[in-house]
């Protein structure tokens, strides 16, 4: 039977892994997630029948509960809020870990941890202290990084100074602390590991502000998995071993391509010490600004007489469900001979892949998308670049101002087109909190409205021209 068990688990996990090579592009994103489903369900169906099981009712009541939280918060969130739901579900991963920690710490006997001597394994004791350490740190991370996405706490709350350091410090006693579990097991450095560990999650996340949380959701995304992998080695569990070393493998690598995207250091960003929200400039600097409004009328007899548009969706595309009306836009502006293409910032909307699932989900085809890399110089060959909805992807006080919080991220050059129509609802900031100069250049024009209503109206002027 155990035999069985393991080449069932072996299938599964070539099922991850074909899963996780489906998710890498939107046309095989839908295969991705069959593949993945597949393989959950035979693990569970395994693990279910395989006779190992010492309590159905346990499992039916956890099934249960957890199924109906899950379905009911999934069924109720929003689009738009999906992010702030991923970093409670990384949280949620951690602290199973470290509640199978305790279990384990408590109960050695059980779990076949002991020795010939009766003594826990000195193996099984540094991977219930690896297991509590990396849950605790995702579960508090989490916690703050879903009240920071969420709005409820400010961009750099509960910072303090040297925190780099603080945090580099407190791992390091962490990490004794566990030496000392190892040399003798008490219950008292056991929950001394536990606290400190949860002071470190938070200590890590709070000080991350501006643009950079998509990195931090990613990167506790990727702790989540190594927790796993830690409770795997502890219940000698090879398939959580496997998931979670393709969680935290893909975790880290998706931090690592966004650190690139945000010209940001992977191992600052693993110690918590980036994105000390500085104060921009920008903002303030006395001058008074002019913006120039335009209409839809205004923006269509500009597109009529280009040749190349280039779009750029962002936040406010989700917010307003704007992708639709925007295909519709292509697909007119296509008609009359216009090449239109749209350019992705790696990290447009609130979560990685955010505008490529909108713009697939409208049906965009997947050769007018662009990303960052391969689009950004055609602007200034551009007639028109409209921005729909980004504000900060667009905004060159990163390339401008090294006191801006996004100094150094790259982002789109926008400005280099002959113009610029920036649709937004107001001249407000974005995600990290700052001013935008491009809205007051010479060839911008700002069509201030929500995106689906302008789009709608541009598509009806150009019917009209
Ligand atoms: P921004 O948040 O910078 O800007 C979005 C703009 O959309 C706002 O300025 C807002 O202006 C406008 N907007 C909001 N609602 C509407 C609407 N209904 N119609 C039209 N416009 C609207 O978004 P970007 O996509 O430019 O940049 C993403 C930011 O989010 C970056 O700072 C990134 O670091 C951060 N982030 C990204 C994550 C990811 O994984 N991608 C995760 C977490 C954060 P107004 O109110 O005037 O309409």
């Amino acid at each position: 039977m155990t035999n069985f068990v393991s080449l069932i688990f072996l299938i599964a996990s070539v099922l991850f892994i074909f899963s996780l090579k489906g998710l890498s592009h939107p046309s095989t994103a839908r295969r991705g997630n069959v593949l993945g489903m597949l393989g959950m369900g035979l693990v569970i169906a395994t693990t279910v029948f395989s006779g190992l099981v010492h309590s159905y009712m346990l499992i039916l009541i956890g099934i249960a509960l957890g199924g109906f939280i899950g379905t009911n918060m999934a069924k109720r969130v929003e689009m738009t809020d999906l992010p702030q739901l991923v970093a409670l579900f990384n949280g949620f991963g951690g602290f199973a870990a470290v509640f199978v920690a305790m279990a384990t710490f408590f109960n050695p006997e059980v779990h076949n941890l002991l020795n010939t001597n009766g003594d826990v394994q000195i193996k099984s004791l540094f991977e219930i202290g690896l297991s509590v350490l990396i849950g605790s740190v995702t579960f508090t991370g989490s916690l703050i990084a879903w009240a920071k996405l969420d709005g409820r706490l400010k961009g750099n709350a509960l910072t303090i100074p040297k925190q780099f350091i603080f945090n580099a410090g407190l791992l390091g006693f962490i990490v004794f602390l566990i030496l000392i579990m190892m040399a003798a097991p008490s219950s008292g450095i056991f929950w001394l590991i536990v606290l400190s560990a949860l002071v470190l999650g938070v200590s890590l996340v709070t000080p991350i502000g501006g643009a950079d949380m998509p990195v931090v959701v990613s990167m506790l995304n990727s702790y989540s998995g190594f927790a796993g992998v830690a409770v795997g080695f502890t219940l000698e569990n090879t398939l959580l071993i496997i998931v979670g070393s393709l969680v935290g493998a893909s975790g880290a690598i998706l931090s690592y391509i966004m650190c690139k995207g945000m010209n940001r250091s992977f191992l600052s960003v693993i110690l918590g010490g980036f994105g000390e929200t500085a104060v921009s400039s920008s903002a303030d600097d006395g001058e008074e600004k002019i913006a120039k409004r335009g209409s839809a009328e205004d923006a269509a007899f500009i597109m009529k007489n280009a040749s190349e548009v280039i779009i750029v969706p962002g936040y406010g595309m989700a917010v307003a469900q704007a992708q639709h009306a925007i295909k519709e836009l292509t697909d007119v502006l296509k008609a009359d001979g216009i090449n239109v293409r749209f350019a992705i910032h790696p990290v447009a909307g609130r979560m990685p892949g955010h505008m490529n699932v909108l713009l697939a989900e409208a049906n965009v085809p997947y050769d007018d998308v662009y990303e960052m890399d391969a689009i950004d110089r055609d602007f200034a060959q551009a007639d028109v670049a409209l921005v729909i909805g980004a504000n900060d992807i667009t905004n060159p006080a990163a390339k401008e101002d090294p006191s801006s919080p996004i100094a150094g991220m790259p982002v789109l050059s926008v400005g280099d087109a002959k113009t610029c129509l920036f649709i937004k609802r107001s001249l407000g900031v974005g995600y990290a909190g700052i001013d935008n100069n491009l809205f007051y250049a010479d060839n911008t024009m700002m069509l201030l409205s929500s995106a689906k209503e302008m789009v709608e109206g541009i598509i009806k002027a150009l019917e009209d021209l």
